[in-house]
């Protein structure tokens, strides 16, 4: 992952408190009902036993935080990560709140992560961990209440695993706990893709908005997982645009021509990362900075930082990934005059499709994919007019106009429901 500077603000949890601040302040929020959508609602900390191939037991630590049910139930992925803390997943469940309110579906935001590295552990040690983790939060899940999702290492294998052991529980099979399953198990047409595809969706409306063709246009992609993989697959297939440079943690390569996603995504698959793809060339220098017209970071947090953002060369950044860029590096982008989609937008396509899933789970009746994909187009653009035409009229970046939209639609519930206290 590219090198971040000393001087830059790399805590996810006050990264999302300066953006909302920021949006709060424009909003004129009075200061009680600023700090009442600001605070998460509720926060656990799980000790967690799982007995190891060897035999031997060792704990690990799990979180789960619902930053604000207001809107519906909380909403947001699992984290398998070394690096998980409770502040970064509170983090994750506050930009949840506000991306579930920017796509205008019926959710709050939750968010959840044990500190791990998946990697590290044998198949049988991931899914005891993860039974673990799902049924000792079994009283806090719940499709009225807590639906959880994959986010980082983890995926639909573990949402099958989180379904089967949260049924066992409550002595009946409950799809609609979580999203992101496999098709045979209560997934939805269209959701593996779903982020990605928005993802598209939101560049394609931002390259029409400046009058840029996205036919040829030049895109690094740093992250070539879930989101990443599927966004550069759709925006060179369907749109047109040249990949020309993609990373991971195997490393990162380029080709200015454009690589063949197809034959790159056959060799992740086979070689689990890009490095060694003979299409392309090993890149040496850091993605971010990479010639390019389009850059979608799909990794992790705080990769665009103060130190590094003069040095990006796109015009636009689609975030891929939650909270890429800090808000440092926002103000240097946007005095450059860098239009950054903001994850609250960009990367909803994934949680619209749940929202999607949960419905068709809880209907017994299923979609083909042509009607998730048309139904997501829809959602998105209609996000994304919402989200530009706040920031033309109110002077702001698509970051500060997408928490507007969002405080504004959250605040709305809580006043019409009223404080019960
Ligand atoms: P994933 O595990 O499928 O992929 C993550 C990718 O990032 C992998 O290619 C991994 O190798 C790469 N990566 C990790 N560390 C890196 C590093 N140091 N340098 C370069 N690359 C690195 O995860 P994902 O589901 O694609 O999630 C990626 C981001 O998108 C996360 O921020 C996640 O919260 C966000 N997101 C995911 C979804 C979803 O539906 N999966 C929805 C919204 C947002």
């Amino acid at each position: 992952m590219a090198a971040v500077g000393v001087n830059t603000q790399l805590n996810p949890l006050e990264n999302a408190g300066l953006q909302f601040e920021e949006a709060a302040t424009r909003l004129g929020l009075d200061p009680g009902v600023k700090e009442m959508l600001k605070r998460p609602r509720r926060a656990t900390i799980q000790n967690l036993p799982v007995v190891m191939d060897d035999g031997t037991i060792r704990m690990f630590t799990g979180y789960r935080v619902q930053h604000s049910i207001a809107r519906g139930p909380a909403k947001g992925g699992i984290r398998f990560h070394q690096d998980v803390t409770l502040d970064e997943v509170a983090a994750l469940a506050s930009w949840m709140t506000w991306k579930c309110a920017v796509a205008d579906i019926p959710f709050g935001g939750g968010k959840g992560g044990i500190v791990v590295d998946p990697r590290a552990l044998s198949l049988g040690e991931l899914e005891r961990l993860t039974r673990r983790y799902a049924a000792d939060l079994s009283d806090i899940f719940g499709p009225d209440s807590d639906v959880p999702a994959p986010d980082v290492n983890t995926g639909e294998r573990e949402m099958a695993w989180f379904v089967d052991t949260y049924s066992m529980h409550s002595r009946r099979t409950e799809y609609a706990v979580v999203t992101g399953k496999p098709l045979e198990v209560g997934g939805s047409a269209g959701r593996r893709e779903a982020t990605g595809r928005g993802v598209m969706i939101c560049i394609e409306q931002m390259c029409r908005h400046l009058g840029m063709p996205l036919k040829g246009a030049r895109v690094a992609v740093q992250g070539f997982g879930n989101v990443g993989g599927v966004a550069a697959d759709l925006l060179a297939r369907e749109c047109g645009a040249k990949i020309v440079a993609a990373s991971d943690v195997s490393g990162s390569i380029h080709n200015p021509d454009g690589l063949d996603v197809t034959a790159l995504l056959a060799h992740v698959a086979a070689r689990k990362g890009v490095a060694g793809f003979a299409g392309g060339q090993p890149l040496t220098t850091s993605i971010l900075e990479y010639d390019c017209d389009i850059l979608v970071p799909a990794a992790l947090e705080n990769q665009i930082t103060g130190e590094n953002a003069g040095r990006i060369k796109a015009k636009i950044i689609g975030e891929g990934a939650n909270g890429p860029t800090t808000p440092d590096a926002d103000k240097v982008l946007d005095a450059r005059g860098v239009w950054v989609i903001p994850d609250i937008l960009c990367n909803s396509g994934g949680v619209t499709v749940s929202y999607f899933e949960w419905v068709q789970n809880r209907m017994g009746f299923y979609w083909m994919e042509d009607e998730v994909n048309g139904r997501l187009r829809e959602k998105m653009e209609h996000a994304f007019s919402d989200v530009l035409a706040t920031a033309v009229r109110e002077k702001v970046s698509l970051r500060i106009a997408g928490y507007m939209v969002a405080i504004r639609r959250v605040l709305r519930v809580h006043e019409l429901r009223g404080m019960y206290a």
